[in-house]
């Protein structure tokens, strides 16, 4: 049974931030990043407590008694019906994140598409993102509406606004709604063109020196280690932190052949007659 407190106890939130709450509902649906009742979105208010999207609302037709206040634990403050199953990720990304005021999550193709590929967008390919993202990660598969789902990105959501959902989607946190809302739009932008020129047959991260050049006309970030995985050192590293942690690094559209095939041992050998096989049927 969901707490209730009096009415009284918290202003409604301002007509600003509920006509934000469903335009960007209205926009996900627009851009086809949900499907049916996918999806949710939430707003971290001053006095602590949280605005999230209805469960089974769907997002592109959402009315403002399906945006409900909920406290940090998750009760149901004002507002019908139970909060979106998904509740403790967003609440997770506020613990985790006192700098976030805003959390979306959606499930864009694109993106999707490289969560289920377990593809992380680490490569330095596109200037915008290196400036504003730096790489976008992949958090291990949890099931979805459970709270492994909140643990699963805790380390990643700790350094990164942005964050893949293996086999589920995306989620974006941001100081306000639209920023986190634009930086789910930056994601799957991104996403469709590393898939676009994967798709023409190569994809060409930055070098180290101009990433670094970049970086260099970003004022604050100037200086500071290089935030994605540049061309020449891409293959090296990658294969390097592959062996080391197990984990699925790799440059999008770029086959993981090892710097040297002197040492490769038989599953490398195999993966990369595999992928240079694959290349050349398609
Ligand atoms: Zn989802």
């Amino acid at each position: 049974m969901a707490y209730r407190s009096s009415s009284q106890r918290h202003a409604p939130p301002s007509p600003t931030q509920i006509d934000l709450f469903l335009e960007v509902g209205r926009r996900l649906d627009a851009k086809g990043w949900v499907a049916a009742n996918d999806g949710n979105l939430s707003v971290r208010e001053s006095d602590g407590t949280f605005l999230v999207s209805a469960s089974g609302a769907p997002k592109g037709y959402l009315r403002r008694d399906q945006i409900l206040r909920v406290d940090s634990e998750g009760k149901v403050l004002s507002g019908e019906g139970r909060p979106s199953s998904e509740l403790g990720l967003h609440l997770t990304i506020y613990r985790e994140r006192p700098d976030v005021s805003a959390v979306v999550h959606a499930h864009p193709p694109v993106s999707t598409a490289y969560a289920v590929a377990r593809e992380p967008l680490d490569a330095c390919v596109l200037p915008e993102l290196v400036l504003t993202l730096g790489r976008i990660p992949i958090a291990p598969y949890a099931t979805p509406g459970t709270p492994e789902l909140g643990a699963s990105i805790v380390d990643a959501i700790r350094t990164h606004d942005a964050v893949l959902l293996a086999n589920h989607g995306a989620v974006t946190a941001g100081k306000d709604l639209e920023s986190a809302y634009f930086t789910m739009e930056r994601v799957e932008h991104g996403a469709r063109i590393l898939l676009y020129a994967h798709l023409l047959g190569r994809v060409t991260p930055l070098g180290t020196s101009e990433v670094e050049r970049l970086l260099a006309t970003s004022g604050p970030r100037a200086g500071g280690p290089i935030p994605c995985v540049p061309a020449d050192t891409a293959v090296g590293s990658d294969a390097h932190r592959h062996r080391e942690t197990g984990d699925e690094v790799s440059v999008p559209g770029t086959p993981r052949v090892p710097a040297s095939l002197e040492g490769a041992d038989a599953m490398d050998l195999a993966r990369v007659i595999r992928e240079v096989l694959a290349e050349r049927l398609e």
